[in-house]
C-alpha cells in the first residue's frame, strides 16, 4: 500500500484553522506615517489617525 500523506484531511483542516486563529490575533502593524508599531488582533487605523498602516501576520515571520 502507498503510505498516507503525513497529515490526514482532518489534521490538515485543524492546522489551517490554527493558522487562521494565529493570523486573527497576532497582526503586526506598522504605521507608515508616525512609524508606530504594535500587535493587534485585527487591522485598525493608527492612533495618530493615519490609515496608511502595514499589516503583517506574525506567523509569516521567520523563526530567526
Ligand atoms: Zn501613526
Amino acid at each position: 500500500m502507498e503510505p498516507q500523506s503525513q497529515l490526514s484531511r482532518e489534521e490538515l483542516h485543524a492546522w489551517q484553522l490554527s493558522i487562521e486563529e494565529a493570523n486573527r490575533h497576532n497582526i503586526w502593524c506598522h504605521c507608515r506615517h508616525c512609524n508606530r508599531e504594535w500587535i493587534a488582533s485585527h487591522p485598525a487605523a493608527c492612533e495618530c489617525g493615519s490609515k496608511s498602516v502595514e499589516y503583517i501576520a506574525c506567523w509569516q515571520f521567520p523563526d530567526d
